[in-house]
């Protein structure tokens, strides 16, 4: 289930809002997995929906002071919880308070509804309006005494809940990352800062079971299990000096893992072992982000011969997302943590049936598989046989081109996207 997490000032009245969100049944405490006991939970409903409501209003209201509690909230925000219920007081306006925990808000990328509380009636509702400054949308006018507009707040609530619960409660599992790549491109390096920058989780999560060798790292607002960790901090890899073993345990490292991160050194040329590792990630089936790292120490000159080398070499691994990082500086980590997110959902994408044959018919009505032999061979129906990655079964009137086949890929990926992911398409002949 999504966690919404209840941010704002004391006083605003959060826990009333809770409340009122609750109805007159008893709340059920729990525990949310991963989220320290004195943090209360409450399971929620509304319009079908289930979400978790964390009241963050009980914490820090002692010595620890403003700056604590404004803190430890917006922390809580961004490592838990889905989405957050930033409540405001509309009878007194803004604060400079609301002001700073909107700051740290904002930069954790969970969608945020503004409740703009104690409008008890239309008269406030213009103060609420001024609540528009906060830069966080719509405030949503309501009253946590009274209930005025609480069903309001809820569908807006309910319309920004992510549909796959993020983080602690995905049923497969965490999804598996590997950072790979060749001796001293700085993979260790990157796993450092993506830990650093993110929240890494030491304890056990509920439900999964996690190798020594790996780490469990939240990332935005996903959990990540980064595979073979032990394998980077340790520098087993070098030690050894056997280019056997490293390639045994890359080649591991992406079986076990959904996507993969190939980390190639942008200040020098690139070699036939990063294309080695590019053909294994592709061979293997997993998503793929490219990392050229080192960014900061290339130069115009560099980086132009680079985009050659890539015309030439890294071409046919177009469909994997490019991003130019420093681990030591931290360019564009960001970006490479998107574009992480984008290729495990093209590898989880499903089309249905209906979509799928509607798109081959225009297809085929636009661009014919060309004649061959006095025959035009046709596709009968079409029909995604799995996924992880996208796998299409055609079944057609005769064999198909291998350049056509490459065509129908093509395409799939401009309707449907895919990117990051491989895209295979079987054609079954019925003779
Ligand atoms: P690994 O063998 O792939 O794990 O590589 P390491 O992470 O151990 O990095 C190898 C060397 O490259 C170390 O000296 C790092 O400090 C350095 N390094 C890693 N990333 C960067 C980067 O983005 N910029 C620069 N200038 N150096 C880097």
């Amino acid at each position: 289930k999504p966690v919404v997490a209840v941010v704002g000032r004391p006083n605003v009245g959060k826990s009333t809002l809770v409340n009122r969100i609750l109805g007159r049944r008893a709340a059920v405490v729990q525990d949310v997995p991963g989220v320290t006991r004195d943090r209360v939970s409450y399971d929620a409903e509304w319009s079908g929906r289930q979400f978790v409501l964390v009241d963050t209003g009980g914490w820090a209201s002692d010595a620890s002071g403003m700056a604590a509690m404004i803190a430890e909230q917006a922390e809580f925000a961004i490592s838990t919880a889905d989405a957050v219920l930033f409540v405001v007081d509309a009878t007194v306006g803004t604060t400079d308070e609301d002001e700073a925990v909107v700051q740290v808000l904002r930069q954790s990328r969970k969608p945020i509804v503004v409740a703009a509380n104690k409008v008890d009636d239309a008269r406030g509702e213009a103060e609420a309006a001024t609540m528009w400054n906060l830069g966080l949308g719509e405030p949503h006018p309501v009253s946590a005494m009274h209930g005025r507009g609480s069903g309001d707040l809820l569908d807006a609530l309910i319309d920004v809940l992510p549909e796959r619960p993020a983080s602690y409660e995905t049923t497969g599992g965490p999804r598996r990352v590997a950072i790979v790549g060749k001796p001293n491109v700085g993979k260790s390096s990157l796993l450092n800062r993506l830990a650093r920058q993110n929240r890494a989780v030491v304890s056990d999560v509920s439900g999964t079971t996690v190798d020594p060798v790996d780490e469990l790292v939240t990332v935005g607002s996903t959990l990540y299990q980064f595979i073979d960790t032990a394998g980077l901090r340790k520098r087993v890899k070098e030690a050894s000096g056997h280019e056997y073993y490293a390639s045994l345990r890359t080649q591991t490292a992406i079986e076990r893992a959904e996507v993969c991160v190939v980390v190639i050194d942008a200040s020098e040329s690139i070699s036939d072992q990063d294309l080695r590792i590019l053909t294994m990630v592709e061979e293997a089936g997993r998503a793929m982000v490219i990392a050229y790292n080192k960014w900061d120490l290339t130069d115009e000159e560099r980086r132009r011969y680079l985009e050659r080398e890539i015309e030439r070499d890294v071409q046919a691994y177009a469909w994997a997302p490019r991003v130019n990082i420093s681990a030591l500086k931290g360019r564009n980590v960001d970006k490479l943590e998107k574009a992480i997110e984008t290729a495990a959902d093209g590898w989880e994408t499903r089309i249905s049936t209906g979509k799928l044959n509607a798109f081959l018919g225009r297809l085929a009505a636009a661009h014919p598989h060309p004649v061959r032999g006095g025959k035009q061979p046709r596709i009968l129906f079409g029909t995604q046989a799995h996924n992880c990655p996208p796998t299409f079964a055609l079944f057609t009137t005769g064999m198909f081109d291998q350049g056509y086949v490459r065509f129908i890929i093509r395409r799939l990926r401009e309707d449907f996207g895919f990117a990051g992911s491989p895209v295979h398409v079987e054609i079954r002949p019925r003779e």
